[in-house]
């Protein structure tokens, strides 16, 4: 499978990649963090504030007009690349961590008391964690975790055995955002609603790398980043099933949630806009909905295989640089490398290779317990895009060389 069009194609398409750092030329392997933006995007909302910028669902003059029926087009470019079954169950938000926020407060508050029990898995970002903690401290439930293997794969056994007739929603990564792993959401999603439990899928990476469809994976409620997808920040997606959005409570009052307000009693809008309320980033839902545009026209597999191409020349390359750890080694993983070379410090190490024009992330990723279940304090993470090339994957190779031999 190919994609679309050449690399350097691709690359010229992405402005910032063509910048030099320290008189270095750029190379950019911070993607699990956020991703560069197309001339197709950042054109996109160049040209929305140049020409038609008014607030969205507010007003019936031509601009509000038009604003809104692009806000409302991007809502179904969403719907359609996550193949969610309707419109209404996308809603946007301001990113993955506040839309499981929003599923932690709304489902918890309709869903969650005393002595229930909600399962998360041992490999979550904070953003999956601290929002369930918080719920269970407020309504006293408990928190249960998946382990996972030394590879990084989750104990589905041990997982079997976790869910019981107090759990209410078990919420999962789709991929780990330091290990790399993919998890088999498909499977915890069958075994949970086997028991009648609804499914949180946090997809801050799962959709950055694979072809996400929500209507086979069968999960309760989806949640990504813009950012993370080529697109803006400050927008994201909380996808849910109707029944499920339709059952718990908005979590924010405000303008456009509404259907009737008097002091006495308000109603509620209906979905998507129970819980949208306020002016919600417009202008970011409609750069999200080019850059997923941008990615479904290079061809989703296309991306895909090729990331895979790189991971491996990436894997194979450190595989061979002695004392080098690579930690995440799932069968199934995309392409994030969390590695230490030795015990050199990955702050050292990145500063190092920072020097060389090379952006890599080093610490926990928001993942400590992912950290302490290594014994680690932290770790380096290279984290390879599409538009990564295999040159950069040899110059980051090199780099790490350097550093082990500086540290010698
Ligand atoms: N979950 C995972 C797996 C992530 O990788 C991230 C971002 N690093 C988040 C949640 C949070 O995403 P955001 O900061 O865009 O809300």
């Amino acid at each position: 499978m190919n994609l679309s069009k050449t690399i350097e194609e691709i690359r010229t398409e992405f402005p910032i990649l063509s910048i030099k750092v320290y008189g270095k030329p750029l190379i950019y392997l911070d993607n699990g963090a956020t991703t560069q933006k197309p001339e197709q995007v950042i054109r996109v909302m160049e040209e929305l504030y140049r020409t038609s910028n008014a607030n969205v669902h507010r007003g019936v003059h031509r601009l509000s007009d038009m604003v809104s029926d692009r806000y409302e087009a991007a809502r179904e470019t969403v719907r359609a690349f996550i193949n969610a079954p309707k419109r209404e169950e996308i809603i946007f938000t301001a990113g993955t961590t506040a839309s499981i926020n929003a599923v932690a407060f709304s489902f918890g508050e309709r869903f969650v008391g005393e002595g229930d029990e909600i399962v998360i898995s041992g490999m979550e970002h904070h953003a999956n964690i601290v929002p369930w903690q918080m719920l269970c401290e407020r309504k006293k439930a408990k928190l249960k975790v998946i382990p996972f293997t030394d590879e990084g794969v989750l104990d589905l056994e041990a997982y079997r055995g976790m869910l019981t007739e107090r759990t209410r929603i078990v919420a999962v990564t789709h991929v780990s955002n330091v290990l790399g792993t993919v998890n088999p959401v498909k499977e915890i999603v069958a075994e949970a609603h086997s028991h009648g439990i609804p499914v949180l899928v946090d997809g801050a990476q799962g959709i950055q790398h694979g072809i996400v469809d929500v209507s086979e994976i069968g999960c309760d409620f989806y949640v990504f980043s813009g950012h993370k997808v080529y697109g803006p920040n400050g927008i994201g997606v909380l996808y849910g099933k109707e029944n499920l959005l339709n059952e718990i409570p908005p979590y924010q009052g405000g303008g456009d949630m509404v259907a009737n307000v008097t002091f006495e009693k308000t109603t509620y809008n209906e979905l998507p806009f129970k819980f949208e309320a306020g002016t919600t980033n417009f202008t970011g839902a409609i750069g999200m909905a080019a850059a997923l545009d941008y990615l479904s026209s290079l061809g989703r597999e296309a991306v895909a295989e090729r990331e895979q191409t790189l991971l491996a020349r990436a894997t194979s390359g450190m595989s061979a640089i002695e004392g080098l750890r690579i930690y995440g080694t799932a069968p199934h993983k995309v392409s994030v490398i969390s590695f230490l070379p030795g015990a050199i410090h990955p702050y050292d190490a990145g500063m190092i290779l920072d020097k060389m024009g090379i952006a890599v992330r080093t610490g926990t990723h928001c993942a400590q317990p992912v950290m302490e279940r290594y014994g680690i304090t932290g770790t380096i993470r290279a984290s390879i895009a599409f538009y990564n090339t295999e040159e950069e994957i040899d110059a980051v190779l090199r780099g790490i060389g350097r550093v082990t031999e500086m540290f010698a």
